[in-house]
C-alpha cells in the first residue's frame, strides 16, 4: 500500500557563474556523458555537465534525483529480442 506525508526537504538548485542571475536545469538534447547529465542556464543558456540532475531534493541528507531526470534502461531482457 503506497502512503505519504508532508516532510520538510530542501531544494538544491545550481546557480549559473556566467551570469549570476540563471539556474541549471537538465537539457536532454545534450550529448550524454558517462554518469553526468547535461545542463544549461535558464537565463543565458551556459552548458556544463555535473554528476547530479539539478534541481534536486535533499532530505536526512539524502539527495533525491527526480524521477524524470533517471535514465530508462530496457525493460526487456536480451533473450527475449
Ligand atoms: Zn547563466
Amino acid at each position: 500500500m503506497k502512503t505519504s506525508k508532508p516532510i520538510q526537504a530542501e531544494i538544491v538548485e545550481f546557480k549559473c557563474e556566467e551570469c549570476n542571475q540563471g539556474v541549471y536545469r537538465v537539457d536532454n538534447s545534450m550529448d550524454p556523458l558517462p554518469n553526468r547529465w547535461g545542463h544549461k542556464c535558464t537565463n543565458c543558456g551556459q552548458q556544463g555537465y555535473f554528476p547530479f540532475a539539478y534541481p534536486y531534493i535533499k532530505y536526512k541528507n539524502q539527495q533525491f534525483v527526480l524521477e524524470k531526470h533517471i535514465v530508462k534502461v530496457n525493460p526487456k531482457p536480451p533473450y527475449f529480442i
